[in-house]
């Protein structure tokens, strides 16, 4: 196992600094890369995905491409107006409801994406559950006129039942995120009708396979994204997308951009707006510059230690 620290360009989910495992297998390098809150209960299927990559047990794939989005984190406008024009895609994700900022604040960054895509682009929006149903129902009004039409909200309340009232009640489809990833039963959101789109991230869902079942099961179009991965991970999540019978929407894999460094050497960056579907290879260099520090590696083994113990209970 090689653990990487890496700085993000812009604070991103409350971190600066991106760590991730690297675990080598038969078939090649997979990407272990829970956020350090996680406790070894949360962190355990994103180590499936991990020992899936390094297996080299992925699926075949039925595109050569797959069209990404660019993520706008919470910045100003002409911050935000930057990252839209330097993306080089044609839907923008952008992040709403920060904490500490105000709908006006949402609705500026809004204006200034559209602006940057043009009248064509497209654009939707990420409240990571942080408005209440009534909240939610004004916001998403105010910031599909800003954005001259939104493609959707993603998880603009916390809980899958406040999603359902949300999505009464509001003209633009919804998306479920967390109330998938998180969820006891991600299926809950198919049966109370709580959603238009299932957004599927590899890691938190146990790997490919696991979310190519729930993707069949859950009867909804997926949209793939990312946890923030190096090009390791994000191979993982290309891998699903390139799978998918479907792919109606532009997925949230072009994230590596959001980093400061990688540790391959051709990183998976979008091309006019789609990420080649291929798994790129690791510079063991990279791996040795981006190295974290002793003490951040004792505790990442300890967390792999911890999530190992885990399943032996679950065994025994
Ligand atoms: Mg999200």
């Amino acid at each position: 196992m090689k653990v990487v620290a890496i700085p993000l360009r812009t604070r991103f989910r409350g971190i600066q600094v991106r760590e991730a495992a690297l675990l080598r297998g038969p078939g090649g390098w997979g990407e272990w890369s829970p956020f350090l809150e996680y406790p070894p209960e949360v962190a355990e299927p994103w180590l499936r995905c991990a020992e899936e990559a390094a297996a080299g047990d992925w699926p075949a794939a039925v595109r050569t491409t797959v069209p990404v989005n660019v993520t706008v984190p919470a910045v100003d406008p002409d911050r935000a107006h930057t990252i839209v024009t330097d993306g080089g895609c044609r839907t923008a994700k952008v992040k709403v409801a920060e904490p500490g900022q105000s709908l006006a604040d949402d609705q500026a960054r809004v204006e200034a994406v559209r602006d940057a895509l043009g009248p064509d682009g497209r654009i939707r929006v990420d409240a990571n559950g942080a408005w209440s149903v009534d909240d939610a129902v004004a916001a998403i009004r105010l910031l599909d006129r800003a954005a001259g039409g939104l493609e959707y909200v993603e998880q603009p309340s916390a809980t899958v039942e406040e999603l359902a009232r949300v999505r009464r009640r509001a003209d633009v489809p919804i998306a479920a995120d967390e109330s998938i990833r998180r969820a006891e039963d991600p299926f809950r959101v198919r049966d109370l009708r709580a959603a238009d789109i299932a957004v599927l991230k590899v890691q938190p869902l146990g790997g490919v396979r696991a979310c190519l079942r729930i993707a069949d099961q859950i009867g909804l179009p997926v949209v793939v994204s990312s946890a923030l991965e190096t090009s390791v991970g994000i191979a993982a999540g290309v891998a699903l997308a390139a799978a998918l019978p479907e792919l109606p929407y532009a997925c949230g894999l072009a994230t590596v951009q959001l980093l400061t460094a990688d540790v391959v050497a051709e990183p998976l960056l979008p091309v006019a707006g789609a990420l080649p579907v291929h798994r790129p290879k690791v510079a063991l260099g990279q791996l040795d510059l981006l190295a974290a520090a002793p003490d951040r590696v004792a505790e990442w083994e300890a967390r792999l230690a911890a999530v190992r113990a885990l399943r032996e209970d679950h065994h025994s």
